[in-house]
């Protein structure tokens, strides 16, 4: 059990080194967003030219797509240093307190999961964020007194899967607000070609397409792919990542054709099999697949409805005919009744 925990966290520590080496680290670097970067290129030059940090930003959007690297990335470019943290790792004031008073001028103080910090917490970050102090609360009953501690001003970059589990107060107080969406295969297929060159792993234009289709619109999963290719094409192959390769790699990995997962499958499948193909509605689809209304819709529902797998209809959620022969049904055709 003991050196089952030990061998689980080295391979995590690999997977997170593994990430790290691949980042991009500049707005040059990052490959799609356009729309995004576009703006986030102009907030940080307007900042640097007033000699100001920059606005706190809010990147929302589903897992792998990112988020985190565009917040290394946005420090870089503002010359100024980062603190990473996640919202459950923050469980009291004085943990908070601790990483703020920490900041220097212009750090960028990165919040991964900011849905899920807690209330209390949550509460003390409003008045950091507004004007750089914080208000701490010493003692309790009649010699409890406050004592103001001023911060240096700073950037808060706030990330997260869930949006609209955000309080109000809270998105507020973001002045800038970004929604990163998936890429589509060119640009995968750009970001794995990348990969490979800094992995040093010749790779066919053909194999980097192949790997991109079926990545789930997401560079982590592309990434992670071309690592496992990378020991097929070394083992059976010449160590150059062809379309053959690829396939082969894909195949023995068990990866979806369309580059689904499994949650993604099985909500098809439910609506297909529990629902007549819908339109059924987002909690019905929870309950029925035992999953979170807000999941499906933040995380997996955006992928199925843009690789035109799902359709949101004012009755609910459908299953298109692709989806059907995604997993192998014949497409009813639907009567009026
Ligand atoms: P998130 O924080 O949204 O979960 P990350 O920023 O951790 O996602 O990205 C996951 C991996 O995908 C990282 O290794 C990163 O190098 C890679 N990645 C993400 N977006 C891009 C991009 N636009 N260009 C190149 N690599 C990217």
């Amino acid at each position: 059990m003991e050196e089952n925990i030990v061998r689980q966290k080295t391979v995590k520590d690999a997977d997170r080194e593994f990430e790290r080496a691949l980042r991009p680290l500049s707005f040059d670097d990052f490959t799609g967003q356009e729309k995004v970067l576009e703006n986030l290129k102009i907030f940080v030059q307007a900042a640097k030219q007033r000699g100001e940090t920059l606005d706190h930003v809010l990147l929302h959007g589903p897992p792998g797509l990112g988020k985190t690297t565009l917040s290394h990335i946005l420090a870089n470019e503002m010359g100024a240093g980062l603190k990473a943290t996640t919202g459950p790792v923050l469980e009291k004031p004085s943990d908070l307190t601790g990483v703020l008073t920490t900041l220097q001028t212009g750090d960028v103080l990165f919040i991964d999961e900011i849905h899920r910090l807690n209330p209390v917490v949550e509460e003390y970050l409003y008045s950091a964020m507004e004007d750089y102090r914080i208000d701490i609360l010493l003692d309790s009953g009649p010699n409890s007194r406050t004592v103001q501690i001023g911060l240096n001003p700073f950037t808060l970059i706030g990330a997260t899967t869930r949006a609209g589990l955000l309080t109000s107060p809270l998105r507020a107080r973001f002045g800038i607000n970004c929604r990163l969406e998936y890429y589509d295969a060119d640009l995968l297929s750009s970001i794995i070609t990348r990969s490979s060159t800094m992995l040093g792993t010749p790779i066919e234009p053909e194999g980097a397409m192949e790997l991109a289709r079926r990545s789930r619109g997401t560079p982590r999963i592309a990434n992670n792919l071309l690592r496992r290719t990378r020991d097929f094409a070394q083992v059976l192959g010449n160590g150059t990542i062809t379309r053959d390769i690829a396939s082969l790699s894909l195949r023995a990995l068990e990866v979806d054709e369309g580059g689904l997962d499994e949650m993604d499958n099985r909500i098809l499948l439910a609506i297909i099999e529990k629902f007549k193909g819908g339109p059924v509605g987002l909690s019905t689809i929870a309950t029925a697949i035992g999953d979170e209304a807000e999941t499906i819709e933040e995380v997996y529902e955006p992928f199925l409805i843009q690789e035109g797998y799902l359709m949101r209809t004012p009755r609910g959620r459908e299953a298109t005919e692709k989806a059907y022969r995604h997993l192998g049904f014949d497409f009813p055709t639907k009567t009026n009744s």
